[in-house]
């Protein structure tokens, strides 16, 4: 498979899963939180499908889209090592919806990464939430679900 195949099935399944996972959350009450800004591209997304929804931005730098750029009081700056324990203070296990796109380009060291920040992100999660992760997650109770029909395997992951 090409560099640009392996791209282009990423992004399809994002989407994909990302909007299964609002359609199922859409009738929850509490925040959804977007870890990793970067260009912006998928908080846009978030915040057109979920405009009466709190999305709240977990990033460490931001240089995103002028047009995808939270408003500061929605932006939750700093490392997700800390900003997620913080946050577990903050808002409990209320998050209705979390997706999580925080890697580079090295395999390896995104699976570190997920392991590191999985047990961070599986209390915040409200009962009945979902997590989409762009990387495999390692969680103690969460569980992989079955991804949309136009998903491609192992592009993305949903938890729930
Ligand atoms: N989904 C985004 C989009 O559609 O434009 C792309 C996200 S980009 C792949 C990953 C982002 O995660 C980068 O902006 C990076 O700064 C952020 N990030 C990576 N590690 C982080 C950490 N430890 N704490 C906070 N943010 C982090």
């Amino acid at each position: 498979m090409s560099r640009l195949d392996h791209f282009i099935n990423r992004m399809v399944s994002q989407r994909a899963c990302l909007d299964h996972a609002i359609a199922l959350t859409a009738t929850m009450e509490g925040p959804v939180f977007e870890l990793g800004l970067g260009n912006g591209r998928t908080y846009h997304h978030m915040v057109e499908k979920m405009p009466q929804r709190a999305v709240y931005v977990f990033e460490r730098a931001v240089a995103s889209h002028p047009k995808s750029t939270p408003p500061d009081d929605m932006l939750i700056l700093g490392d997700v090592h800390d900003t997620l324990v913080q946050a577990l203070e903050r808002f409990g296990p209320t998050a209705t919806l979390i997706h999580a796109d925080l890697g580079g380009h090295n395999p390896e060291k995104n699976d570190a990464f997920a392991r590191a920040i999985s047990p961070l992100v599986e209390p915040l999660l409200a009962a009945g939430g979902l997590m989409v992760a762009s990387d495999r997650m390692y969680f103690d109770k969460l569980t992989e679900q079955e991804l949309p029909a136009d998903a491609v395997a192992n592009s993305c992951f949903i938890y729930g």
